[in-house]
């Protein structure tokens, strides 16, 4: 795991703040989307508060190692979080009572709780109180993905930290140094075509070049153009059925479509040739107004991907829309 931080200026000056002044709050929240590195971020706090240096954190003391390796006795993680209502009023009842117990080396006792906004409305109530009254020398570390989830009560008492998307040119310099041992021009043209894709999102983008996912999203998407080309509903219902439990991946498919359609009328318009298979089945059997009124359409469906809409009804939606286009 790389302790890297990218961008985020203002969460890193928490950091810098508590290695000047020592000043430190009895709660944290975390939030910002997944892929932003609210785990790694939790984690560095961690590591600043109980690191034996003077530069705080130095990721070398005998206190960042334990917490690095997840062995540090005075810092615990409560886990089970990982779905909606997973966080039951049991686990802050063991917080509790193990809370007032005294630290095991430290001067602090860190509890990281992730994805607050899992909490059930029973165990936030208990929490609650916790903050309330909140023990001597205990720290929660908190951490969730929507901030709307949470009772306001509780966003009162903690310090807010918020993550934020990278630049597109911060995401591009910082993958380009977590991956430089890898093989440079492959994983460069690679980044390139990622980038625009991500939002920002480090995690997200990581995961595309890591797994490769991007490549085959991207064969995805000539299947896909085929299927349309070909005018075949039920197929096409059938493979982007697949996308329901992943928006962001629906997303980046939808991308490469945009790319192959505008393609597609660059072959209309100039006669352009040395394009995909697929590309030039797109130009051949579609309208030029049809090409237009997809692009148009699946620009709209793309912006829908990052809200909250229901996916499955996305879905639904996104192929009614392509059989009235094509016909
Ligand atoms: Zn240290």
């Amino acid at each position: 795991m790389s302790y890297n931080f990218y961008g985020n200026n203002m969460a890193k000056q928490l950091l810098l703040n508590i290695n000047k002044s020592n000043c430190l709050s009895h709660a944290y929240l975390i939030f910002g989307q997944d892929g932003l590195g609210k785990k790694t971020f939790a984690k560095l706090l961690a590591m600043t508060i109980m690191c034996e240096s003077d530069k705080k954190p130095c990721l070398e003391c005998k206190a960042c190692k334990k917490v690095i390796s997840d062995n540090h006795p005075d810092v615990k993680y409560v886990l089970g979080g990982e779905s909606k209502n997973s966080l039951h009023i049991e686990k802050i009842r063991e917080i509790k009572n193990d809370c007032i117990i005294k630290p095991n080396e430290s001067e602090y006792k860190i509890y990281i709780i992730p994805n607050i906004q899992n909490m059930t409305i029973g165990a936030f109530n208990a929490f609650l109180k916790t903050l309330e009254e909140p023990p001597n020398n205990v720290i929660f570390i908190l951490t969730a993905n929507n901030i709307d989830l949470l009772p306001q009560t509780i966003i009162s008492r903690i310090s807010p930290v918020q993550l934020f998307p990278l630049s597109p040119k911060e995401l591009e310099d910082a993958l380009k140094t977590e991956f430089e041992d890898s093989d440079i021009e492959l994983v460069y043209e690679k980044i390139e075509n990622i980038v625009p894709l991500c939002n920002g999102n480090m995690g997200l983008a990581k995961k595309y070049l890591l797994d490769d996912k991007f490549s085959k999203l991207q064969q995805d998407s000539l299947n896909l153009c085929r299927l349309i080309a070909q005018k075949k509903e039920y197929p096409i219902l059938k493979y982007v059925t697949e996308f329901e439990k992943n928006n962001q991946d629906f997303y980046i498919l939808l991308e490469q479509i945009l790319v192959h359609l505008r393609e597609s009328l660059l072959i209309k318009v100039t006669g352009k040739s040395d394009v995909k298979e697929e590309v030039s089945q797109l130009a051949f059997s579609l309208s030029k107004s049809q090409v237009f009124n997809l692009i148009e359409f699946i620009e709209k469906v793309k912006i829908k991907t990052q809200t909250n809409a229901n996916q499955s009804l996305m879905i639904a939606t996104f192929v009614a829309g392509l059989k009235e286009i094509i016909g």
